[in-house]
């Protein structure tokens, strides 16, 4: 029999497998699933970005790029973190397929079997399996008693690092808390990085999904440029996972060395797919608007349709996602929803914080509300 290597055997399959297993038992016994369990956009790829990708394949687009990524793209890319504060030439950026890859190769660049990597809790799924691929340690900090802010938490983020901390991964807006952290929590992530020596991923993917406030890029704050890894995609702001498209920017020395696993794995994103992501960057800004308002629309709704029921919930400043309360068995609330209710979520363990489920609220309104009334008729708020 086959013998499989320790950094695999190490990762669990996703907490998110069972639920997902049993919403297609049962939809395929005939059952309506409402699916609060999603972790993408409801609405499709805006029209302009389409027809690129289109025009782009028709004009002969289908060949290899430069490893990194197209010169053009790289550019555009370089323009959008300047106007985020960001300082990056296309020569500190590689282009990947999602921003998961791009996350995976950062990781596989600096870490190393015993390296220590923190973690804000709760954390999206795929930092920790990453990690321990990669063969390092991770130490965790807890934003739950905070309503998942990190401002009132930095003192434990101060007791968990230490000279030995190698990486810290930063997700504002967070999922799965759709938290933004404020300035002054990212000042103290700052402190404390200069101080031990450690560097950040600041996983930006949600940055165009605000309501009302302006997440900082953390690579703006002073001292932060050399030690900070910008990461973002187009998935959520420009309704695009299927197509595969994100990059990383950072310094040139972790730009060499994560571009030789880049070259020497995926070669490249998607040529055509490159070609739609510079219309998406230079010529969707209404649509991405629309769909911000619409996911600031159902997050009222939800929010108040929970209040109703007497739940409070953080309310979430951006992203598509809110962590509902639950019983300290949010594996089996979670089963017992989607038995019981036919609503599916994700239960908070799934991301190293158990006594809630992740509510994703990229839904539209009537599914939304159907889903609460169930859970509510059927004893789960
Ligand atoms: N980072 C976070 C926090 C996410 O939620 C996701 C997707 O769910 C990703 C990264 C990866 O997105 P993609 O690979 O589609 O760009």
């Amino acid at each position: 029999s086959m013998e499989f290597t320790d950094r695999l055997t190490r990762v669990e399959p996703s907490a998110t497998l069972a639920i997902s297993a049993l919403a297609t038992e049962l939809e395929n016994d005939g059952a309506d699933v409402v699916d609060l369990s999603v972790g993408e956009p409801d609405f499709p790829t805006p029209r302009n970005i389409v027809d690129a990708g289109q025009d782009a394949m028709d004009a002969g687009h289908t060949g290899y790029t430069t490893s990194a990524g197209i010169i053009d793209l790289r550019e555009a890319i370089s323009e959008k973190l300047a106007d985020d504060g960001l300082d990056h030439g296309p020569e500190e950026i590689i282009v990947t397929p999602g921003a998961k890859q791009a996350l995976y190769e950062i990781v596989q660049a600096l870490i190393q079997d015993g390296d220590e990597v923190a973690l804000l809790d709760p954390a999206w799924v795929s930092y920790e399996a990453m990690v321990k691929m990669a063969g390092g340690d991770l130490t965790r900090v807890d934003l739950s008693d905070s309503d998942f802010q990190l401002e009132p938490a930095l003192d434990d983020l101060e007791a968990a690092v230490s000279d030995d901390t190698e990486l810290l991964i930063v997700n504002s807006p967070s999922n799965p808390t759709g938290a933004v952290y404020s300035d002054a929590a990212l000042e103290g992530v700052r402190d404390l990085a200069v101080e031990h020596d450690i560097t950040v991923i600041s996983d930006e993917i949600y940055k165009e999904i605000t309501y009302g406030v302006e997440p900082t890029s953390l690579g703006t704050l002073e001292g932060m440029a050399d030690r900070t890894i910008t990461v973002n995609g187009f998935s959520k702001a420009y309704s695009m996972t299927g197509w595969r498209l994100g990059y990383f920017a950072g310094p040139e020395d972790l730009i060499e060395q994560a571009g030789k696993l880049h070259s020497h794995s995926v070669s490249s994103a998607v040529n055509f797919v490159q070609h739609a992501g510079i219309e998406a960057l230079e010529n969707t800004d209404e649509a991405v608007a629309e769909m911000t308002e619409a996911f600031e629309e159902r997050r009222e709704l939800v929010v108040d349709l929970l209040e109703e029921h007497g739940v409070d919930v953080a309310v979430p400043d951006g992203a598509f996602y809110m962590m509902l309360p639950v019983d300290d068995d949010d594996q089996a609330w979670c089963e017992g929803a989607i038995e019981d209710a036919h609503v599916a979520t994700v239960p908070g363990s799934a991301f190293g914080t158990p006594g809630y489920a992740r509510i994703s609220y990229a839904a539209s309104e009537e599914r939304l509300e159907e889903g609460i009334e169930r859970l509510a008729d059927e004893g789960y708020l």
